[in-house]
């Protein structure tokens, strides 16, 4: 079920689903290894790492995806986390963004998320 409900840290409305595994990392009711937080964004280590630093940026309200109608100040908000992960993670010879949207893509998680891959060369092709 997704709808408004009452975050109490943020004061306001937020955007949660209720199934959505994504929201419970959100809101710290599943745990996750947590790399940086503010009010809107939060970023955690993959489970499954795909390179030696995978971390995943998302917004803490529900959308589903990068074409969900995100709102400037959050997209905003998860550009900044990057750069947080980036300096938490020493990742100062580069890295990769990436996000899947639909089944081409293979998003597994209807939660809009941004992968952060480094820690090593990863090569020059996207795929
Ligand atoms: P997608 O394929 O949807 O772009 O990526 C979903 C990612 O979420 C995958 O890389 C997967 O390993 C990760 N993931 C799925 N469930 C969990 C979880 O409960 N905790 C964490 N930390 N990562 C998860």
């Amino acid at each position: 079920a997704t709808g408004p409900h009452w975050d109490p840290l943020r004061k306001e409305l937020a955007l949660t689903d209720t199934d959505c595994i994504f929201c419970k990392i959100a809101s710290h009711e599943i745990p996750s290894t947590i790399v940086y937080e503010d009010d809107l964004v939060i970023a955690f280590d993959d489970l499954s790492p795909q390179a030696p630093v995978h971390t995943l940026v998302i917004p803490k309200d529900h959308y589903r995806d990068i074409t969900d109608g995100v709102p400037a100040e959050t997209l905003a908000a998860m550009t900044h986390a990057i750069d947080e992960v980036a300096r938490a993670k020493g990742l100062t010879d580069g890295f990769r963004v990436i996000t899947n949207k639909g089944a081409d893509a293979g998003q597994t998680v209807m939660h809009f998320h941004m992968h952060v891959l480094g820690g090593k060369p990863l090569g020059e092709g996207l795929l």
